[in-house]
């Protein structure tokens, strides 16, 4: 091997969202995952719902008024044709 050319190649920790943490190694310094074979569904064989941003619950929040007036709709709707 040419001296001077080569990157560091060395042991770094990686730390998944899930809480698990192993090395690798890598040139690059400690890397952050959002999923890992521990976590990732295709590995533990459960549906899970991957929301690290939040998008899930924000689109919750923005259709919130949604849901509440369609739940008023169907409830007055079924409300009519019981009567009839
Ligand atoms: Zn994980």
């Amino acid at each position: 091997m040419k001296k001077d050319t080569h990157p560091a190649y060395e042991a770094v920790n990686v730390h998944c969202s899930c809480g698990n943490k192993f090395k690798v190694r890598s040139t690059g310094k400690d890397i952050h995952l959002d999923v890992c074979s521990e976590c990732h569904p295709f590995y533990t064989g459960k549906q899970k719902m991957v929301d690290t941003a939040g998008r899930v619950e924000g689109f919750k929040q923005k259709y919130a008024f949604l849901s509440s007036t369609l739940g008023k709709v169907s409830s007055e709707t079924s409300e009519e044709a019981g009567k009839s």
